[in-house]
């Protein structure tokens, strides 16, 4: 639409318009310094990623720590317990060797009382021999020789002979049958003796293994307690390890967060795109006007572009989309947030191609130009908005880029 008069008059204001834009539209202070915040917060997050990253290492050497002193213990309590295994069996082995010497004592006891009963019986059989010849001379204190030559005659003597000598024969052969006995009970009780001997030196061994053995397990004993001490330690600082990599989490997420909201409080940059590709035609310029629809006075917060229904309409810069929907003077329209208070708005679509909360590029296809709204024909309404309010988008543009049709 062509509002000759108006349009002039939108032409006067437009350099004064121009300069407000302009100012509203740097604000080098702001931007500056919420650049160094964010450039300090990158620093602190890229300080915070090491930082974790050196945490993880300890943590991972402390694990590694932890199930090396694991697998040495259990190696340990094994050796401990095949230890414990060796003097079960050598107090076994020393329990036998003790019953055997036990054994020993009693045959030997045995053996000396034999011995000493044959002792006995050896002089009870010299004393019944003594009286068998005292009971038949009638001299018990009689030696044969004294008998032989005490006889009265050869016939005599020969008798005193024969019986003495049948007489000693028995008691001989009785008393030679003790002495036999008596001997090899001495011989068993030396050999007895000897074994017992034998035990009591194996009984020394096996009490010195027992004792080595013993000492073996103490020092296994205190290398275990080593390693449990060891293993407590390390698992104390696992876990001390493990609640400063948490906070370091927690403080790396706090600190992605402040960054996401700086850099979203800051302009994304770079120049804006023009939003409507191939189309340079302005048919109403930015400021006060009689508007084309209600015929009242009004400021024209946009430029229009003139255009067919379907053309592309693309992003003028990089963003999130904030508005994607309809109203009744925009008719369908979308905002893009550009960062930093600065937003586009596009309006007037037959179609939409985009939602609200999606991230655009700069050139992407947003919506298809239409007549929707307080609209009398088919036009892209156009708008750069800052955090003071609109500015004539022109401002933003070189002037190669567009015409103005009046
Ligand atoms: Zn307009």
């Amino acid at each position: 639409m062509k509002h000759p008069i108006l349009f002039r008059l939108c032409s006067l204001l437009l350099a004064s318009f121009c300069l407000i834009g302009l100012f509203s539209a740097s604000a080098p202070q702001a931007e500056a310094s919420i650049a160094d915040e964010l450039a300090a917060g990158k620093n602190k997050l890229a300080q915070l990623e090491k930082e974790q990253k050196a945490l993880a290492d300890k943590y991972a050497a402390l694990q590694k720590t932890i199930k090396d002193t694991t697998s040495k213990s259990k190696n340990a309590l094994k050796v401990k317990e095949a230890l414990d295994q060796t003097v079960a069996t050598l107090e076994s082995q020393i329990e036998n060797a003790e019953n055997l010497l036990a054994g020993y004592a009693t045959q030997i006891l045995a053996v000396e009382q034999k011995i000493s009963a044959l002792n006995t019986d050896i002089d009870e059989q010299y004393e019944l021999f003594k009286q068998r010849v005292a009971i038949a001379y009638e001299n018990g204190e009689a030696s044969y020789l004294e008998i032989l030559f005490g006889s009265e005659s050869l016939s005599d003597l020969l008798v005193k002979y024969d019986l003495i000598r049948d007489i000693a024969a028995y008691d001989r052969q009785i008393i030679d049958q003790y002495r036999q006995t008596k001997t090899s009970a001495e011989e068993l009780r030396g050999e007895l003796t000897q074994m017992k001997a034998s035990q009591e030196n194996t009984l020394a061994d096996l009490e010195d293994q027992k004792a080595d053995v013993i000492k073996q397990r103490k020092k296994q004993e205190s290398y275990i307690k080593e390693l449990e001490s060891d293993l407590e330690a390390a698992i104390e600082a696992e876990a001390q390890s493990d609640a400063e990599m948490e906070r370091i989490q927690k403080e790396i997420a706090k600190q992605i967060a402040e960054n996401t909201r700086l850099e979203q409080s800051q302009y994304v940059g770079g120049e804006f795109l023009w939003p409507c590709p191939g189309r340079r035609r302005i048919t109403c310029v930015f400021g006060p006007r009689i508007h084309p629809v209600t015929k009242k006075k009004s400021n024209h917060t946009g430029v229009d572009i003139g255009a067919d229904t379907g053309d592309d309409v693309v992003a003028s810069n990089d963003g999130t989309v904030i508005t994607a929907g309809w109203n009744y003077a925009y008719g369908n329209y979308v905002v893009i947030d550009h960062g930093g208070g600065v937003s586009t708005l596009y309006a007037h679509a037959s179609k939409l191609k985009v939602k609200k909360g999606q991230k655009v590029k700069r050139g992407q296809v947003i919506m298809l130009v239409g007549s929707t709204g307080y609209s009398t024909g088919p036009h892209l309404h156009y708008e750069i908005i800052l955090k003071d309010g609109v500015i004539d988008p022109l401002t933003k543009f070189d002037s190669s880029q567009y015409y103005i049709d009046d």
